[in-house]
C-alpha cells in the first residue's frame, strides 16, 4: 500500500564520487542498459530500477568514481 515501501523492493545502492568524477562519459557509454548521464558534468543514474549491478561501469571508470555496494572494483563477472 505504501510507495515507500514499494521502493524498498529493488534499491540499486549506486553512488558516484562527484569530486573525482570528470564526466568523461566513458561509464555512459559502457553501461548495457543506458541508464547513466552526464548532468551538469557529471555522472547520474536515470532508472535505478533498471540497473543489473553488473559493475561494467565502475571497471570502466578510470577515477574510481563510481560505488557500487557488495561490488569490488575487480567485479566477479566472467567475461
Ligand atoms: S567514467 Fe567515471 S569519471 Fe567518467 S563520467 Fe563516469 S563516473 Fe565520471
Ligand atoms: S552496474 Fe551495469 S547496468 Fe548498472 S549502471 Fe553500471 S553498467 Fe549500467
Amino acid at each position: 500500500m505504501n510507495a515507500q515501501n514499494q521502493e524498498k523492493i529493488k534499491k540499486t545502492v549506486f553512488s558516484v564520487d562527484e569530486a573525482l568524477c570528470t564526466g568523461c562519459g566513458k561509464c555512459v557509454k559502457a553501461c548495457p542498459m543506458l541508464i547513466l548521464k552526464i548532468k551538469e558534468k557529471k555522472c547520474i543514474m536515470v532508472k535505478e530500477f533498471m540497473c543489473l549491478e553488473c559493475g561494467t561501469c565502475m571497471r570502466k571508470c578510470l577515477e574510481k568514481a563510481i560505488m557500487i555496494e557488495g561490488l569490488d572494483i575487480m567485479g566477479t563477472i566472467e567475461e
